[in-house]
């Protein structure tokens, strides 16, 4: 043991938050001091983690901000970024900070030890060949790099490493989507790197709100970085001039090639060189052991921090430090209480979170409320230019106490300390409504969501119901023709089915700009001019009859009275979709209301209807199926076949064609020997009519006549809708074989405005009521979208399994080798 040179009431090991703030704490309690550190004062928070990190991230902001400055009248031509200077500024922040923490120290009273120190027992610690006795000694010594036995782990650089990079790498892997690897992963994609996140967990950021991942990696996606899950990483090899990194994901091998790669798979405590267990303190798998007050289990040793495990955060180490030595104090026993302790992440959008999530306070078995507001409503954020993301509340239902918050969003880590004030102190959503909070700013976002949780937002429109998924409504039911007389008795009933095809018409009109944003994947066809062939095709059935429709079918689904949310979910792929986004913008299904969705091959649902059709003539129901296709599907041998089948068996299907004139980009008189393709249903022997599709009333009447013929007699018949679609064939088609005079023509009889026509000379509606509802339906509209955008991913897990039925349970002895 060296010369004892002091004594001390207490000795901190370690100057990193943990340790110096607990060092300037006790001595403000009057105990004599000391601090002993082997690096830098500031820890790793200070010196290679939260601060130098984030003035790298200030640096990559504002280039990202100057680039996109134009809008705002900023003229920066040849705007670019100087990695060195970057670096330059982010040191000399660094040194600032430290030197002002060795400044407090000093000011403080604090005795500042340099070197490594060992516990040697007895009160004593050694640095550099010095040993000080100490009455109590706390371990701040916080956490390392954690490393794995990657095979070409050495040619992999870590966070600390990489900071230090001389340039930006061209293309970055980063194994580990953890929050030290995605705030790489986001500072570097906006320097341009070519950034590729491998995680092998199913989520990146597994602590987060499933909710706000789909936000941060649609916003990465936008900048080229590619997110890979489930994805575990098998070696790093050297390939020519870069490195390859190799992964499977799901029984299939996959490689990324990179200039450098970041190994970010976490932090471990770090105690080398302490001697702790020789003193008697217990270490569990590296971390020293605490008791609730933070004493270890040798007497008078304390620990904080990183060291102990648990929340490894800077402010956490902190509070634990302050909460240590007011304890050795002898100040009250205090007990860490971590229940809002905040967490943040500094991407871009900025994430941050805090209390507890929705699928956590439902696990406890907490009955929720959820509000959200998206930042697209904020006024700050608009002035701001940056509406991307949401603020979402977790409330207790009973209660109204906010649980937690979780934000996605611009400056979410600042907006984060409201919340944690609430969620600490058990504020309720009351609370914060009652609140003033200052216009035009970011935190009234708070404001709004907690009162969305209630339903009564002031800046969204609300939804009517606070749950996540969206309840299916009670399935539409058929509207009697003796309904739609253009009478006041039937006023309601003819507004809802105005309604309607305004809802259709708006939401396809932002499904095509959702398409083009990439955000709908697949193929995406419009029901744009066929509302009133959608609408009163579809009112004309019992909840009980079968709908088969082919891919052009967001519409159908609509006016089946399937959530609108749930179906934008579902073009989005997303979980809250009517499939749980397994069957994307091609096949929407929903058992409940009959709606057996759209095959994508064209006419593929034909023999699918004769088949439903045989299931309700077998179980002697008196159901009907209905098959909705366009005139392109019946130049296929599946259409013949079916029809031919249908009629054969006396099948109860009443096949509805919507002839639009157009099978992809060849009109029907071109593709077709019959024009009238009523007519080809005559050579099966079938009952089969052809009416004014852009007219809702006549569609209505007409397919409830026929459909109520085939219920009672079980044949099948035959109808053609002629209607005309305002646009191309689906998304991307260009529309160019049709002459602007055909379209002009036809968009005089838009069936929307013809309907509006009816109701005004009649006296039951007027231009003041349509532009109102146009207003109404257009915020609805943004709220699907909103709803879609937010919604979580399906788990990957999941997305294969049972793609067109409900969640029924595999049944083993319907296999032959079972029976
Ligand atoms: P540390 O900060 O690790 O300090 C421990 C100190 O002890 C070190 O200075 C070390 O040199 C010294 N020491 C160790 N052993 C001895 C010994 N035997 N003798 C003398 N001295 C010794 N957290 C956040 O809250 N926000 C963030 O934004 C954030 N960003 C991060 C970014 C990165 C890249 C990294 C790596 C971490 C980040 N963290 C962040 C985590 C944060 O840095 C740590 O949680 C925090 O520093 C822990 O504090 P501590 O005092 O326990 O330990």
């Amino acid at each position: 043991m060296g010369a004892m040179t002091g004594s001390f009431d207490l000795v901190v090991i370690g100057g990193g938050p943990g340790g110096y703030v607990a060092a300037l704490r006790a001595a403000q309690l009057g105990a004599k001091t000391a601090i002993v550190e082997k690096d830098r004062l500031g820890g790793t928070c200070l010196v290679r983690g939260c601060i130098p990190t984030k003035a790298l991230l200030q640096s990559t902001e504002l280039y990202v901000q100057a680039r996109a400055g134009a809008p705002f009248g900023v003229v920066a031509d040849a705007v670019g970024f100087n990695w060195t200077v970057a670096q330059k500024r982010k040191t000399a922040v660094v040194d600032q900070l430290v030197k002002g923490v060795e400044g407090l120290l000093k000011a403080g009273g604090v005795t500042t030890l340099k070197g490594s120190a060992r516990l040697a027992g007895g009160g004593v610690v050694e640095v550099a060949g010095e040993s000080v006795q100490a009455k109590d000694i706390l371990i701040a010594t916080g956490s390392a790099v954690a490393r794995i036995p990657l095979k070409g782990a050495e040619l992999t650089i870590d966070s600390d490493q990489i900071l230090e990079l001389r340039e930006v790498p061209a293309r970055l892997a980063v194994i580990g989507g953890g929050v030290v690897g995605m705030e790489f992963a986001a500072m570097f994609a906006a320097l341009g790197s070519k950034v590729t996140v491998l995680e092998m967990l199913p989520q990146i950021l597994p602590m987060v709100d499933a909710d706000l991942i789909s936000v941060y990696t649609r916003h990465l996606a936008g900048i080229g970085g590619e997110v890979h899950t489930n994805s575990k990483v098998s070696e790093v090899v050297k390939s020519g001039k870069s490195l390859q990194v190799r992964f499977s994901a799901g029984g299939e091998g996959g490689a990324v090639d990179a200039d450098q790669v970041l190994l970010a798979v976490g932090r471990v405590p770090y105690t080398e060189g302490l001697d702790a267990e020789k003193a008697g303190v217990k270490l569990e798998r590296g971390r020293v052991v605490v008791d609730q007050q933070l004493r270890t289990t040798a007497d008078g040793i304390w620990a904080i921090g990183d060291v102990i495990g648990g929340i490894m955060l800077a402010h956490v180490a902190s509070y634990e430090g302050v909460c240590a030595v007011e304890n050795i104090a002898g100040r009250g026993g205090r007990t860490p209480d971590y229940h809002a302790a905040p967490n943040c992440i500094y991407t871009e959008p900025e994430i941050a979170h805090v209390g507890l999530g929705e699928a956590e306070a439902k696990q406890k078995g907490i009955e929720v409320k959820i509000g959200r507001f998206p930042f697209a409503a904020s006024g700050r954020a608009l002035t701001l230019g940056q509406s991307e993301g949401f603020v979402k509340a977790v409330s207790d239902a009973k209660t109204g106490k906010l649980l937690g918050a979780h934000i996605i969003g611009p400056r979410a880590t600042d907006l984060i300390a409201e919340a944690t004030l609430a969620v600490q102190n058990g504020l309720t959503l009351a609370d914060i409504e009652l609140t003033i909070h200052a216009h035009p700013t970011l935190p009234e976002s708070l404001v709004e969501a907690a009162l969305a949780a209630e339903g009564r937002a002031i800046h969204i429109a609300n939804r009517r119901s606070a749950a996540t998924a969206p309840a299916s409504p009670p399935p539409s039911s058929a509207v009697a023709s003796s309904n739609l007389a253009l009478n006041a008795a039937n006023r309601d009933e003819l507004l809802r089915l105005h309604r309607e095809m305004q809802l259709i018409r708006r939401f396809e009109e932002r499904a095509q700009e959702q398409y083009t944003k990439a955000k709908i994947g697949g193929y995406c066809h419009l029901n744009i001019g066929e509302e009133a062939t959608v609408v009163g095709g579809i009112h004309a059935l019992k909840p009980n009859d079968y709908i088969f429709t082919s891919y052009r079918e967001h519409g159908h689904a609509i006016a089946r009275g399937i959530d609108p949310r749930a179906v934008m979910a579902e073009l989005f792929g997303k979980e809250t979709g009517t499939s749980h986004g397994r069957g994307g913008s091609m096949h929407m299904f929903d058992a409940k209301l009959r709606f057996m969705g759209g095959y994508g091959i064209v006419g593929g649902h034909l023999p699918l209807a004769v088949g439903g059709a045989w299931a309700v003539k077998y179980d002697q129901h008196k159901d009907v199926v209905f098959c909705m296709f366009g005139d392109g599907a019946t130049n296929i041998g599946a259409f013949h076949e079916s029809l031919n089948m249908s009629k054969v068996f006396h099948l109860p299907v009443v096949w509805f064609c919507v002839n639009n004139r157009y099978g992809m980009g060849t009109p029907v008189e071109a593709a077709s020997a019959v024009a009238d393709i009523y007519k080809k249903a005559c050579a099966y022997d079938m009952e089969a009519i052809q009416l004014d599709g852009m007219n809702l009333r006549e569609v209505l009447q007409r397919t409830e006549e026929i459909v109520e013929k085939t219920r009672a007699d079980s044949e099948p018949r035959f109808i053609e809708a002629l209607c005309y679609r305002f646009k191309g064939h689906s998304v991307v088609d260009p529309d160019k074989y049709r002459s602007s005079e055909d379209k002009e023509k036809w968009r005089k009889a838009d069936p929307i405005v013809a309907f509006e026509h009816e109701l005004e000379s009649s006296g039951l509606a007027d231009e003041e009521y349509f532009k109102a509802l146009r207003q109404e339906i257009d915020a609805e509209v943004q709220e699907i979208v909103r709803y879609a955008d937010e919604s979580p991913e399906p788990s990957p897990d999941d997305l294969y399994k049972y793609t067109y039925a409900g969640e029924w349970e595999d049944r083993h002895e319907l296999r032959a080798g079972d029976v």
